[in-house]
């Protein structure tokens, strides 16, 4: 276990009194905002420690399904923008359109997490920004956290029984009790005025192996503007590629977004001892990502929910067990289509008949195999084509060195 010596220049604020049921949750984002919200609700005494001096994370367009209006009812109407009714997938002359049954929400993830941070307040949370985690070890009772006042290198000891690492994908809880460090992909996208033939309901996504074993989207957030993006496999041929598609297809960046996204390979245990502590990882921390499109918003507040469950029922959580269940599909998925040249994509796009489509319609991208079933059972040639995928596999999902 990582233990930083502190600077001996730094005096020390005070030590936290100990309670076994304490719960300190590193990161103020979706995943661990929603995490301590839960365990508040419950009567659990819960600090968020976040990094940033207040939650005004940086404007990002995001697209998910329903599913997050299932997961935080009323509370998400705060920040969506826009809903999407139907996609338009382009590869190579060819294109296809499948309409969406329950649309997707486009949602601002500045209203997203300062509506969550309201909702943990008020559940009793006290969430204290500019506080950076640095280090922890065990003692006796738990876990003894080293946690730096950012403003002025101030430390203070925060005593837990458990701890939240919700500090996403270069968590260093998770570096911290263990954990590997996680692979990851570069994402970037660019604001756009959107192009006239342009529906706002509509988003598009574009097939083009050359440039990107993902893809392209263009997803409107507001009948004028949109981000359109792509993730790629490293960092400074995203944005070059990036650059030449908004070129080709005339667009003007009016700003760009980006960071690193960690790649599912595998499903990560959430929960590991300190010494008499236990730590569990949330979100992007714990890789919990739809490795087939990149999303990570839904399926970490999944796995929020899933760690507050197993926190209050002690260790059991059924939301866990279907939320691995559903990111190996999408492993699955993208294994399959990884490889795939501009003529499977062609092929692909040809074999989306009606009934197909109707598959792709009824279900989300959060209910994958109940997707990957209807389609087995609607058009057979298109299971076969995964699995040719899968036999001809040779791109691996990440590069060492994005
Ligand atoms: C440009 C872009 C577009 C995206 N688009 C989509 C999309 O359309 N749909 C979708 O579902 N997903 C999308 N994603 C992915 C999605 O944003 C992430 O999966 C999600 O935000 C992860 O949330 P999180 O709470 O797990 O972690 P994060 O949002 O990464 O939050 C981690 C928090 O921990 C804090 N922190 C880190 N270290 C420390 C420390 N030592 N001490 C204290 N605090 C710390 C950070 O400041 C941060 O607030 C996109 C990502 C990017 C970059």
């Amino acid at each position: 276990m990582a233990h930083e010596q502190s600077n001996p220049e730094n005096a020390s604020l005070p030590t936290s009194r100990f309670d076994a049921g304490n719960v300190a949750v590193i990161g103020g984002s979706a995943a661990g905002l929603f995490t301590a919200s839960l365990l508040a609700r419950q009567g659990r005494q819960v600090r968020v420690f976040e990094r940033m001096e207040s939650l005004e994370p940086a404007e990002r367009t995001l697209i998910v399904t329903h599913r997050m209006r299932h997961l935080l009812g009323r509370r998400a109407e705060g920040c969506i923008v826009n809903e999407i009714r139907r996609f338009e997938l382009f590869t190579d002359g060819r294109s296809a359109t499948v309409p969406l049954k329950n649309p997707d929400l486009i949602i601002e993830r500045r209203a997203l997490i300062q509506g969550l941070a309201d909702e943990a307040v008020r559940a009793g949370a006290s969430i204290e920004s500019g506080r950076r985690f640095h280090a922890m070890h065990p003692n006796d009772r738990g876990v003894v956290l080293e946690i730096e006042r950012c403003s002025d290198g101030l430390r203070e000891e925060v005593h837990a029984g458990t701890v939240v690492g919700g500090d996403g994908a270069a968590s260093r809880v998770a570096r911290a009790a263990g954990w590997p460090p996680l692979a990851t992909v570069p994402l970037v996208q660019a604001i756009v005025r959107l192009p006239r033939d342009m529906s706002p309901d509509t988003a598009r996504v574009w097939f083009v192996p050359q440039d990107t074993p993902y893809f392209y989207w263009l997803i409107p957030e507001s009948p004028t503007r949109g981000a359109l993006g792509l993730i790629g496999v490293r960092g400074s041929q995203t944005r070059r590629a990036l650059e030449q598609f908004l070129e080709k297809k005339r667009l003007e960046p009016i700003e760009f977004q980006g960071a690193r996204i960690p790649v599912y390979t595998r499903w990560i245990p959430v929960r590991r001892n300190v010494g008499r502590g236990a730590v569990y990882l949330v979100g992007d921390a714990a890789a919990q990502v739809k490795v087939s499109t990149v999303g990570g918003i839904v399926t970490g507040l999944r796995g929020a929910l899933g760690v507050a469950q197993a926190i209050l029922n002690g260790g059991a959580s059924h939301e866990l067990q279907r939320l691995r269940r559903e990111l190996d599909v999408h492993l699955l998925l993208r294994k399959s289509m990884h490889d795939f040249e501009q003529a499977d994509y062609s092929y692909l796009v040809d074999l989306l008949n009606d009934p197909t489509k109707q598959s792709l319609a009824e279900y989300s991208r959060d209910e994958a195999w109940k997707i990957l079933w209807r389609v087995f059972l609607r058009q057979p040639r298109l299971v076969l084509l995964g699995i040719r995928g899968l036999l001809t596999r040779g791109r691996p999902l990440s590069q060492p060195h994005g």
